[in-house]
C-alpha cells in the first residue's frame, strides 16, 4: 500500500482526498498558494508547502510538485479534478521521477483527453458516437462544408476543452461562421490548445455518464450512472444518481458500454464515460474524463463504494475488491453544487468572507466543503464553495431531503445559488423526473424567487407586536 500522498490540488476535493487517506493510513501532503493560507485542506492534511505567491502558477508548475512529492517522500501524487488531473506531461513526469500518478497511463489520458482521439477510439470500438468530422478542423471553410452534411445544429468544440467551456451551439452557416473564431480563441486562451471540431448538435438532450473502475490486472466495473441533465451553460448544477430517467434495460445497456470502452482502451483506475441520450432512446458517446470527478459522491452514496479509496487502492497495483453483480444500488442520491454566485444577477460571482457556516445534518444528508465561519473566498478559483449530497429510498423522498437539506444549511455573508435550487425542486417536471440539459433556460422564470425575510426579521416583527399589546 502508499504510505504518502502529495494531493495536487485545493479545496473541497483536496479535502476529500485526504479524508480517504487519513482512513487508509496514508499520510497526506498538501500544497498550497499565498492565497490559500488560510485554507481547509492546508489545515487537515498531515504536512502543508507554500507553492509560491501566484494564486494559479504553483497549482500547476508540473516540476514544482513532482519536486516537492520526491523531497517530502512521497510514493503518488493525487491530482483531483481540474488542474492538472488530465494532463499528460504531469502523469509522465511522475512516473520518470519514480512517483504514481493517481490514474490512468499518461498514453490513455492523452488520447481520451483529446476529444476527436477519443471519438476515433469508440467509432474503432464499436461505441456509438454523434455524427461529427474526421477530426479537427482546418479552416472555416471545412466547418462550413461538414456542417452542411451533418446538418445544423451543430455543435462546436474545443477538442481539448472541459468544464462546460468552448462549447458553441450553431443553428446555421452565419452562425458557425461567426462562431468558429471565438470559439478558438476561448480555447486557446482556455487551454493552450487551438483546435476545433464539430458534431451534430443532439436538441435537448440528457446527460447521462457511467463511473467506472479498472485495475491493472485486466478488470473492468461500472458503478452504475448518473443524470447530471440539470446543467447551465453545460455546466452541470444538481446530479442524481442513478437517472431517474432510464429503466433498467437501458441502465444495464449503458453500463455494459461504458466498461467496453473503457477496456477498448487499456483504461486503468477510476474514470467516467459520458453519453448524450436523445429522444429516440439513443445513446451517443460524447468524451471520458480520465480523474475523479466532481459528482463522484453520489455514486459513493448509492453504491457504497469510496471511489477514492478505490482509486489509491488500484494504483498501488490491488485487483479491484468487487466483482460487476457484486455492486449493488440502494435508492436515490442528489447532488447540488453549491456555488458562490448570484443566481438573480446573471450568475455573477459572489466571493467574500463567510460571516457564519453550518452543515446541514440528519439522516441521509453528506456535505462536501472546505469552508468554515470567517473564512474568506478568494476570488481566483472557481466559484463551487460546496457540494451538499442527499440521499433516500425513493425519488420523492429524495426530493424532500433535498429540500430540507438546503434550507437546513446555514451559509451567510455571500451569494449562493441555494435559493435557486429550492425553486427547481418545487418544479412539477423536475418532482416527475422528465428535464433534460434546456431544463434551466426553458425554465428561466425560476430565477424570480423572492428573498423572503430570514426568521430572525419575523422574530424582531413578533416582538415588537408582543410588545405593544402588553402595552394596551
Ligand atoms: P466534472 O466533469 O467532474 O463534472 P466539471 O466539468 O465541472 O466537473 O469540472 C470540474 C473542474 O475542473 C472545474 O473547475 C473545471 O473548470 C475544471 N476542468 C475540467 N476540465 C478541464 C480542462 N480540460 N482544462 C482545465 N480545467 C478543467
Ligand atoms: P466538457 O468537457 O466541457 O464537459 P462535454 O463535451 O462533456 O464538455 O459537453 C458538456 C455539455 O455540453 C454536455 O453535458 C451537454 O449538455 C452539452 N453538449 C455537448 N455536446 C453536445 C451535443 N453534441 N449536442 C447537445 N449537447 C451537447
Ligand atoms: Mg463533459
Amino acid at each position: 500500500m502508499l504510505r504518502k500522498i502529495l494531493i495536487a490540488n485545493r479545496g473541497e476535493i483536496a479535502v476529500r482526498i485526504i479524508r480517504a487517506c487519513t482512513e487508509m493510513g496514508i499520510r497526506s501532503v498538501a500544497i498550497y498558494s499565498e492565497a490559500d493560507r488560510f485554507a481547509l485542506h492546508v489545515k487537515k492534511a498531515d504536512e502543508s508547502y507554500c507553492i509560491g505567491s501566484e494564486p494559479m502558477a504553483g497549482y500547476l508548475n508540473i516540476y514544482a510538485l513532482v519536486n516537492l512529492a520526491a523531497a517530502t517522500g512521497c510514493d503518488a501524487i493525487h491530482p483531483g479534478y481540474g488542474f492538472l488531473s488530465e494532463n499528460t506531461l504531469f502523469a509522465k513526469a511522475c512516473k520518470e521521477r519514480g512517483l504514481i500518478f493517481i490514474g490512468p497511463d499518461a498514453e490513455v489520458i492523452h488520447r481520451m483527453g483529446d476529444k476527436t482521439e477519443a471519438r476515433k477510439a469508440m467509432v474503432a470500438a464499436g461505441i456509438p458516437v454523434t455524427p461529427g468530422s474526421d477530426g479537427n478542423l482546418e479552416s472555416v471553410e471545412d466547418a462550413l462544408e461538414v456542417a452542411e452534411t451533418i446538418g445544423y445544429p451543430i455543435m462546436l468544440k474545443a477538442t481539448s476543452g472541459g468544464g462546460g467551456r468552448g462549447i458553441r451551439r450553431c443553428d446555421n452557416a452565419d452562425e458557425l461562421q461567426r462562431n468558429y473564431s471565438r470559439v478558438i480563441s476561448e480555447a486557446t486562451k482556455a487551454f493552450g490548445s487551438a483546435d476545433v471540431f464539430l458534431e451534430k448538435c443532439i436538441v435537448n438532450p440528457k446527460h447521462i455518464e457511467v463511473q467506472v473502475l479498472a485495475d491493472h490486472h485486466g478488470n473492468a466495473i461500472h458503478l452504475y450512472e448518473r443524470d447530471c441533465s440539470i446543467q447551465r451553460r453545460n455546466q452541470k448544477l444538481i446530479e442524481i444518481a442513478p437517472s431517474p430517467q432510464l429503466d433498467e434495460a437501458q441502465r444495464q445497456y449503458i453500463g455494459g458500454l461504458a466498461v467496453i470502452a473503457a477496456k477498448s482502451v487499456g483504461y486503468t483506475n477510476a474514470g467516467t464515460v459520458e453519453f448524450l441520450l436523445d429522444d429516440n432512446d439513443r445513446f451517443y458517446f460524447m468524451e471520458m474524463n480520465t480523474r475523479v470527478q466532481v459528482e463522484h459522491t453520489i455514486t459513493e452514496t448509492v453504491t457504497g463504494v469510496d471511489i477514492v479509496e478505490e482509486q489509491i487502492r488500484i494504483a498501488a497495483g490491488l485487483p479491484l475488491r468487487f466483482k460487476q453483480h457484486e455492486i449493488v444500488r440502494r435508492g436515490y442520491a442528489i447532488q447540488f453544487r453549491v456555488n458562490a454566485e448570484d443566481p438573480k444577477n446573471s450568475f455573477l460571482p459572489s466571493f467574500g468572507k463567510i460571516t457564519r457556516y453550518y452543515a446541514p445534518g440528519g439522516p441521509g444528508v453528506r456535505t462536501d466543503t472546505a469552508i468554515y465561519t470567517g473564512y474568506e473566498i478568494p476570488p481566483f478559483y472557481d466559484s463551487m464553495v460546496a457540494k451538499v449530497i442527499v440521499n433516500a429510498l425513493t425519488w420523492e423522498d429524495a426530493i424532500q431531503r433535498g429540500e430540507r437539506a438546503l434550507k437546513d444549511m446555514g451559509l451567510f455573508g455571500i451569494k449562493t445559488t441555494i435559493p435557486y435550487y429550492l425553486q427547481i425542486l418545487k418544479h412539477p417536471e423536475f418532482r416527475t423526473a422528465c428535464f433534460n440539459t434546456g431544463f434551466v433556460e426553458k425554465y428561466s422564470e425560476l430565477i424570480n424567487y423572492s428573498n423572503k425575510p430570514r426568521p430572525e426579521v419575523l422574530a424582531s416583527v413578533v416582538a415588537a407586536a408582543m410588545a405593544s399589546h402588553t402595552g394596551l
